[in-house]
């Protein structure tokens, strides 16, 4: 299994931090998961500054870790000229900056780099909606894949209203109740749904939790759990 969605940590408050990669590996050690995709932590500074998280560290622990499959946190108030070709995947966080999904800025760098595209979202702000996903979807040629699937209670309410073209996909993460994503799957069914933890955030067990929360076939399961990602990133 893989998991698709991760921070290498640690996310540090009050002088207490929280996660680092040898909990995380104890906990894929309790799991069926043998790889990840990493991203680096966002910093409170990274929001408010709208500065872009420590890619390099990712590209760093890739290569003490053959497991790690790094990922690009790209920012539009700072595009790079060029991404190092080791990073499978391009990842964008509306927060910073408060910029919508479909910003014209978002389509014309995931055209350029031609990456699959990881999109945080939030239903409950304008900027970051499923709507805005299916949007830039149409509009880009790559996978886009929506972490944490919108989230919060009202995506149940608003899926219907949305239609979904076939390279949009839903991560399990900070899902905020398992209706929500039994909703997604009755709409668009396992090909389209993978798992993803959001550690240091969530954790993978609550991800394996959710997605157990389907009554899925083991094929379906192992659509979510594996081959979904690994058709996207072209791994094997
Ligand atoms: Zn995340």
């Amino acid at each position: 299994m893989i998991d698709a969605h991760m921070h290498l940590g640690p996310l540090s408050f009050k002088g207490k931090n929280w996660g680092n990669q040898k909990e995380y590996r104890s906990i894929l050690k309790k799991t069926d998961i043998t790889k990840y995709c990493a991203v680096p932590i966002g910093l409170p500074e990274n929001f408010s500054n709208n500065t872009t998280p420590d890619n390099n560290s990712v590209l760093e622990e890739s290569k003490k870790d053959q497991s790690l499959i790094p990922i690009y946190w790209f920012n539009v108030f700072d595009l790079p000229e060029r991404i190092d070709y080791k990073y499978k995947a391009i990842k964008f966080h509306p927060d910073i900056g408060q910029i919508p999904i479909d910003d014209k800025r978002i389509i014309d760098f995931t055209n350029k780099t031609k990456l699959p595209i990881f999109i945080h979202t939030n239903e409950a702000k304008e900027y970051s909606t499923l709507e805005k996903i299916a949007n830039l979807a149409n509009q880009v040629k790559v996978p886009v894949i929506a972490i944490h699937s919108g989230s919060v209670t009202r995506t149940f309410f608003n899926l219907h209203n949305y239609k979904f073209p076939n390279n949009v996909y839903f991560e399990t993460s900070g899902i905020q109740y398992s209706i929500i994503l039994k909703k997604i799957y009755e709409m668009v069914g396992a090909k389209k749904i993978i798992l993803g933890s959001d550690y240091p955030f969530g954790d993978p067990r609550v991800a394996l939790g959710m997605i157990d929360s389907l009554d899925i076939s083991k094929k379906e399961k192992e659509l979510i759990t594996t081959k979904n990602i690994e058709k996207i990133l072209s791994i094997k």
